[in-house]
């Protein structure tokens, strides 16, 4: 076939223990999915999933072992990790029970949802959509994905972000307030899931600022490792 344009490339994510990769369709993310950030991000109590979206080639992929470097956005003067765990889709499917979840999970990685704060907050005070903050370019940096597996009890596996030496985030999974499980019901009545999506699916409080110079560790139990240095 002819293209007028060179066709981008398909981004992948390599996966532990295989030469195989993990080919990137979409990525979807979920908003406020732990109640402490909630509380942190001025809202309480248990509402509806809510989901928005970042192009596949936002990702910054980090093989394992790895220090992936991440540009400095343009345009914010208050770029945020939010650390959270990511899904990787091998099996798409819409209307899938939570009860069905697990068959349509091919495994897990650390990932980092990336948010120019000032600019989503003022996208949010405007109702105008937070693209500009959430999905610009390199703003999902993404470790090695573990195949489910091996991943060991990812629903109740520790979740935390270091910068420097000093802990920034630190909770468990298992305090998301909608579950894996729960998350791909809600996300699959919206949307037909296709293998190759990925799911961030929500960061726990603590939430803050990093600068030019910074190294982010991300760590969930059972999974790889991510670092990534800020540029
Ligand atoms: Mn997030």
């Amino acid at each position: 076939m002819n293209f007028v344009v060179t066709p981008p490339a398909t981004v992948s994510v390599p996966v532990t223990g295989t030469a195989g990769r993990f080919p990137v369709h979409r990525i979807y993310c979920v908003g406020r999915n732990y109640e402490e950030h909630a509380k942190e991000m001025g809202f309480t109590g248990r509402e509806p999933p809510f989901f928005f979206l970042k192009p596949a080639d936002a990702l910054v992929v980090v093989d394992g072992g790895a220090t992936g470097t991440l540009p400095y956005p343009s345009l914010t003067k208050n770029l945020h990790h939010e650390i959270e765990l990511v899904v990787a889709i091998g099996t798409g499917g819409k209307n899938i029970q939570a009860a069905d979840a697990q068959k349509h999970i091919f495994g897990y990685a650390v990932g980092l949802d990336m948010t120019r704060r000032d600019l989503q907050g003022e996208m949010k005070k405007q109702g105008r959509p937070w693209c500009i903050g959430k999905a610009f370019d390199h703003s999902a940096p993404i470790g090695p994905i573990t195949p489910a597996a091996q991943a060991g009890d990812i629903n109740h596996a520790e979740i935390s972000l270091q910068v420097g030496n000093q802990d920034r985030q630190r909770s468990n999974v298992s305090k998301l307030i909608w579950n894996v499980a729960e998350t791909i019901e809600h996300l699959s009545a919206a949307w037909e899931l296709q293998p190759g999506d990925l799911i961030y699916t929500g960061t726990p409080e603590g939430v803050a600022a990093v600068v030019a110079g910074d190294t982010m560790v991300g760590r969930i139990a059972g999974l790889e490792p991510l670092t990534v240095k800020v540029a």
